[in-house]
């Protein structure tokens, strides 16, 4: 138990971090957890992948263990932006405190609150939820703030872009002025250093690996790709990723494929049935149910492949990803250093594959320059690629005798067909969104 021993928590916490399997505490774990246990306030600016979660969960549970929650008032409150996100948390939570004997609920949106709010009655240690659904329990009187001894926020930088930080400030309000504050971002924008200058009491600052660096452990590759007409960009490039699919067939363990716009995962999903490849998508607005039930599909491998937009996949751990593609080179470079970071977690190898056109350079250079390396270029063995006859019709009847007849090289794309499961239904296609409330500006399409 070495390193973790020496941090200053009980017995029972370190048998639950062995049990996980955890050797030695991460850098922010390190840094994080001994000024917890001592009640102070921290400030961590981490991303996911760190093992922040740990380094505020492990203090969490230490310091409740020894006194009992009061009906409808909880002893700690940890807030995240997302369902997600508040259930990954609450699964953390569960790992490490094992041996705890607490109780914990989970207040998000979407699912049935019956048996959260018997939980809330009778009384928690611990209630991880989301800002909104926390507030509308809150206004509804299930709900007494009065007990709080410590509030965590999660994400904060991800509450700013979703709107969520008036009600932070309002939950913060509520709570006793007593409290311990453990707040955690990726990045320290100025309205959140102003939320933390205002509620945070003389934190312990603690910062680990920026956002912009890659781990050594992702392979990263571009594929530059001059598609034979600008018009037809979107369609070759939906043969191209197919292609780049079965190169990396046999070492796809699951993926992750990343798309600038929503419509276009939408588009590139149905494509992908078509051709027979299993996969689900994630963005906007679905039931929980289904959001649930596609992440799930995707984090216990019966679906192989995730198409998903920035903002639905940010921050989500699912720890054994073996490959990322862009299918577009992001348009914020920090995106990419987000995107190619749901690979390679943990200390596993992760590769990274992006497709890049002419118009894509100026942006693979920026990553460049952010990240601080150099991206291996490779060209796409077929530099224009052409359409397999299901692409060019629905139903793949109508021949394009242009095409055939044009200089575009006649060299098919391989059959996906090997990795390909049944799903195929249009019906069926399960697209997965965001946290409770979305602001109107993230559902437009960027
Ligand atoms: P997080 O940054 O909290 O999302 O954690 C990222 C991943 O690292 C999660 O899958 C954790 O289970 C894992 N993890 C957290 N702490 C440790 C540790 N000390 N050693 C190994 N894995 C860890």
């Amino acid at each position: 138990m070495s390193e973790f021993s020496k941090l200053g928590l009980r017995p029972s916490v370190l048998s639950a971090i062995e049990a996980a399997g955890y050797k030695e505490p991460t850098p922010i774990q390190s840094q994080a957890i001994p000024p917890a246990l001592e009640g102070r306030d921290v400030l961590g600016i981490a991303q996911t992948g760190t093992g922040k979660t740990a380094s505020f969960v492990l203090p969490m549970v230490n310091a409740l263990v020894q006194a009992r929650a009061k009906a409808r008032m909880p002893r700690s409150i940890v807030l995240a932006p997302t369902r997600e996100l508040a259930t990954q948390v609450a699964e953390s939570f569960r790992t490490y405190s094992e041996n705890s004997n607490l109780t914990m609920a989970l207040l998000i949106g979407g699912v049935s609150l019956n048996d959260q709010l018997v939980l809330v009655d009778r009384g928690v240690d611990v209630l991880i939820a989301t800002p909104g659904r926390l507030l509308d329990l809150f206004e509804r009187g299930r709900l007494l703030l009065s007990n709080v001894k410590i509030v965590t926020v999660d994400e904060a930088d991800r509450m700013l872009d979703m709107g969520f930080i008036p009600d932070i400030e309002r939950i913060f309000q509520l709570t006793p002025f007593t409290r311990q504050t453990l707040f955690f971002s990726a990045t320290m924008a100025p309205e959140i250093e102003r939320l933390t200058n205002e509620f945070l009491s003389n934190p312990v600052r603690v910062e680990v690996t920026r956002r912009a660096s890659v781990g050594e452990n992702i392979a990263q590759k571009a594929v530059m790709f001059s598609p034979n007409k600008t018009s037809m960009t979107f369609k070759e490039k939906r043969a191209l990723v197919r292609q780049v699919i079965q190169e990396h067939s046999k070492s796809i363990t699951n993926c992750i494929i990343f798309c600038n716009r929503k419509v276009d995962v939408d588009v590139l999903l149905r494509s992908m049935l078509t051709h027979k490849i299993d996969c689900a998508a994630i963005h906007g607005d679905l039931s929980q149910h289904l959001r649930t039930e596609v992440l799930n599909n995707f984090r216990d491998g019966a679906k192989r492949f995730l198409i998903a937009s920035d903002v639905a996949a940010r921050g989500l751990d699912i720890s054994n990803v073996s490959h990322v593609i862009n299918f577009d080179v992001p348009p914020n470079p920090e995106d990419y250093i987000h995107r190619i970071g749901r690979t390679g977690r943990a200390g596993r190898q992760g590769t990274a594959i992006t497709l890049v056109c002419p118009q894509d350079l100026k942006g693979l250079q920026a990553i460049e320059s952010l990240a601080e390396c150099k991206i291996v270029r490779e060209n796409a063995v077929i530099s224009s690629v052409t359409h397999t006859s299901k692409d060019q019709t629905a139903g793949g009847k109508r021949k394009n005798r242009r095409t055939s007849k044009s200089h575009l090289p006649n060299k098919k794309l391989p059959n996906t067909n090997d990795i390909a499961t049944k799903t195929n239904e249009k019906e069926q296609i399960p697209v997965v969104g965001l946290g409770d409330h979305v602001p109107a500006f993230l559902k437009a399409d960027f």
